[in-house]
């Protein structure tokens, strides 16, 4: 029996920060229409989104900020900062980005999905505890992260955020904690301006932030062994109960902000190579949450390969995508990123 889930909910597509937006409803309005093909119709068991409780929000936002976002509510365009708006509907999308994947993590981690994908909207890697930020209103998977901790009883989480941008919400959300290591790869210098490698956590949480920032041009092989190389032995010595990825199609080869080079079957790669990851530590249980991706028929494809990896419908082979590495290139990224957290892990 198939167990990998598809969290889906059509009010996902009432917020809308106006034309032109590349943050468009037709981001997921495509990945819909998409689910209904013949070759992935019945192929998923379908996740009911809920609205996200206000404690729920609370483990991550400030009570201030939660209000603020509540008061948008029915009403036109409100501007939260310079490229993050709410039309009537958004705050309402908000919480049900938030509690559905809170509902998707709960039902990975009960045994009754294997795997499973939040194709959601707003996006939420970027929004900080009293901030919102860089098209992202609540922030799904730290409060999904928390969420487990707190209600469902895990102790590690691994977030994997492979956006393009650095997830710097996410970040400074658990950075003085040990027990959710969060990795992000990201074109850097680049918006929202953090992620350098020397950004490693704080306090208690020294060495479970580890960010690997990359020069644009990178392709499916180098994402691939930069995750073989890094994450894997790292993941491995953390042994986390789940997994939870914030999956950034702005990656994809064509994307009109980012300068990165994976195709479809490179984020089926991608995702194989965390897939192996969980397998190996926690019976596969992982769950993603859709972040960015801006060429509307990229990010589909690259959806539909992910989902159909998830499913186990392909076996991409991650060797094969790896004979296509520009080693040099990734041992200039990794270094730094190894040589200062070599003092925090014995696999280094
Ligand atoms: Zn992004």
């Amino acid at each position: 029996m198939n167990k990998t889930g598809v969290l889906k909910d059509k009010r996902y597509l009432d917020h809308d920060m106006g034309a032109y937006h590349p943050e468009s409803p037709q981001r997921l309005e495509v990945i819909y229409d998409m689910l209904e093909e013949s070759d992935m119709k019945g192929l998923f068991i379908d996740i009911p989104a809920r609205k996200a409780k206000r404690e729920e929000l609370e483990l991550i936002h400030s009570s201030e900020y939660i209000d603020l976002i509540a008061s948008s509510e029915g009403k036109d365009l409100m501007y939260l900062d310079g490229d993050t708006r709410t039309s009537a509907g958004s705050y309402s999308a908000a919480l049900l980005a938030a509690g559905g994947f809170c509902e998707a993590v709960s039902m990975v981690w009960s045994g009754k999905l294997k795997n499973a994908f939040g194709l959601v909207r707003p996006p939420g890697h970027h929004a900080e505890r009293s901030r919102a930020m860089g098209f992202c209103i609540f922030n799904n998977i730290a409060i999904g992260a928390r969420y487990a901790q707190k209600y469902l009883g895990l102790k590690r989480i691994v977030i994997i955020d492979w956006d393009l941008h650095h997830g710097n919400g996410t970040q400074h959300s658990f950075e003085d904690d040990p027990s959710i290591l969060y990795f992000s790869t990201h074109q850097y210098p680049f918006y929202p301006g953090t992620g350098s490698y020397n950004e490693i956590g704080t306090g208690k949480g020294e060495g479970f932030t580890i960010n690997v920032p990359l020069s644009p041009g990178f392709g499916n092989g180098d994402f691939i062994a930069i995750f073989e190389r890094m994450l894997k032995p790292v993941a491995l010595e953390f042994k986390p109960d789940m997994i939870l990825v914030s999956a950034g199609f702005d990656i994809y080869e064509k994307d009109p902000l980012g300068g990165m080079k994976v195709t479809p079957e490179g984020f089926a790669g991608i995702a194989r190579s965390i897939m192996n990851i969980a397998d190996a530590c926690c019976d596969g249980k992982m769950v993603i949450a859709l972040e960015g991706g801006y060429h509307i028929r990229g990010q589909r494809d690259s959806v539909k390969s992910v989902l159909k990896e998830l499913a186990a419908e392909q076996g991409t082979s991650i060797a094969n995508l790896m004979k296509k590495v520009d080693k040099a290139m990734v041992d200039f990224a990794l270094k730094p990123v190894m040589e200062i957290h070599k003092r925090y892990w014995k696999c280094l």
